[in-house]
């Protein structure tokens, strides 16, 4: 068990107290670095509020926040088209329920495992609490990998997963979304077959529906588009904007491709997009269009867009984006995709703001070197809440059966992404570490998560 579960009140005994937590959860949770790296990073950054309130110091409260309420794995058997069998593996973690029901999307992706699973759940509490929108934390996937996959073979996974995974949801319960191989096309059929089963037209259950039948105008475009504005309002800070500032961008997914639509709008120039096979840079910026027609229409690789574009683009097979010189860096791809080097590589090409898009894209060891060379850092439990706080909107518009216009929709995720990045700052500099976005971000959210739990009592 954990040592000194007491009252305790120096700042020795607080960090001995998280440093026994956190080997506590590495012993308890074995095969999980993705979940340790997570929680090692909130965890690093809680001292001085622990230390300021002591009613959080109160035994029990970290160890029910880093424990899910509920964790669920099944079996997902399903048939492609010569009628092989496949057997995946699904999983849906419910973690924190304190705010509201647990929201947070699904991830289809090979390298899925429980560990991930956790790690993006327990990021999503944080992340959720900063939205202000009465959301608690959840996660869940599988290891089934879409791409190669007929719609056929696609629709049939997805009845298969939502089989086993209905029972758990519910509009006041678990409210699923997309993420990594998630999008328009699997939440539909995820749907269908949630309908189906149930016999009701919940349309709260799940968000990132399509916005003729639930669906949120801006759902798809929010997660890049609400990054963007915490960059801008990064720069902001450093008495700078984004127009004709050059951005490194990676990925190619929705993230990516709504972060560079967003750029473009704002006067900045996207040079990059990438995928696993390597990286595109364009000289005359990324054609959107042109990316989503290939990305999303035909499911192709960025190659496929260098190709296609012409002399402006470039594709460098098996490169990393980041050694292309420019001001801004998003990483919009997926976790620990930008290591010490590459943050280096940043530095030395002037970088002056990173901002997360993707969850926990950039290393420990990365965000420490940024944040000693002085370049502003966005963590994407602040960033990209864009997605998911849009989805909170999609669930008030479903509840109250009424459909916002576009406009409104991106007036309310310009007024949250400026909420959320002023609520970060200013709790930074309440505890003593002004422009530290991570420690704001982390201190911020537990705030708000443990001020519920306390309340509600020990569950
Ligand atoms: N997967 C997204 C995220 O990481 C969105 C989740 C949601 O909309 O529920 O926040």
């Amino acid at each position: 068990m954990v040592p000194e579960r007491g009252h305790v009140t120096t700042r020795t005994a607080i960090q001995a107290r998280l440093d026994a937590l956190r080997d506590e959860i590495e012993r308890r949770n074995p095969a999980q670095p993705e979940f340790h790296q997570a929680v090692r990073e909130v965890l690093d950054t809680l001292a001085p509020v622990l230390a300021a309130r002591p009613e959080y110091a109160d035994p029990g409260l970290l160890e029910r926040l880093v424990e899910p309420e509920r964790q669920i794995i099944f079996r997902v058997p399903w048939q492609d088209d010569h009628g092989r069998v496949h057997v995946n593996r699904g999983f849906r973690v419910e973690f924190n329920s304190a705010l509201g029901p647990y929201k947070g999307g699904l991830r289809f992706h090979p390298s899925v495992d429980l560990g991930i699973i956790k790690f993006l759940g327990f990021e999503q509490i944080f992340k959720n609490a900063l939205t202000g929108l009465g959301i608690g934390g959840g996660k869940g996937g599988s290891d089934f990998d879409p791409h190669g996959r007929s719609d056929a073979e696609v629709m049939r996974f997805c009845q298969s997963f939502m089989t086993e995974l209905h029972r758990h949801l519910g509009e006041h319960t678990d409210v699923p979304a997309g993420d990594i191989g998630v999008g328009g096309r699997e939440i539909g059929y995820l749907f269908g077959q949630y309908r189906r089963i149930t016999n009701r037209w919940e349309a709260g259950v799940l968000t990132g529906k399509g916005t003729g039948w639930g669906g949120s105008a801006v759902r798809p475009e929010a997660t890049g588009y609400g990054n963007v504005l915490f960059a801008a309002a990064m720069l902001r800070e450093r008495g700078e904007d984004l127009e004709g500032q050059t951005v490194v961008v990676s990925g190619s997914g929705n993230v990516a491709i709504y972060t560079m639509e967003k750029l473009h709008a704002l006067g900045a120039n996207p040079l990059t997009c990438s995928d696993s096979s390597g990286y595109v840079v364009d000289d005359k910026g990324v054609d959107v269009e042109l990316l989503k027609q290939v990305k999303e229409v035909e499911r192709g690789r960025v190659s496929d867009y260098a190709e296609r574009r012409g002399a402006s683009a470039t594709f460098v097979p098996g490169g990393r984006v980041w050694e292309v010189p420019a001001d801004v860096a998003l990483p919009s791809a997926t976790q620990n995709e930008l290591g010490e080097q590459d943050a280096a590589t940043l530095v030395r090409n002037g970088v002056k703001v990173v901002s997360e898009g993707a969850n926990m894209p950039a290393t420990p060891e990365a965000v420490r070197l940024l944040r000693q060379a002085g370049v502003s850092f966005g963590p994407g439990k602040a960033a990209n809440a864009g997605g998911v706080a849009v989805s909170a909107l999609e669930m008030a518009q479903n509840h109250s059966r009424t459909t916002w216009s576009r406009q409104k929709v991106e007036e309310e995720l310009a007024r949250i992404m400026g909420d959320i990045h002023r609520t970060c700052h200013e709790t930074a500099e309440r505890y003593g570490v002004p422009g530290d976005y991570v420690t704001g971000a982390n201190i911020a959210g537990f705030e708000r998560v443990a001020d519920a739990m306390i309340a509600q009592g020990v569950i």
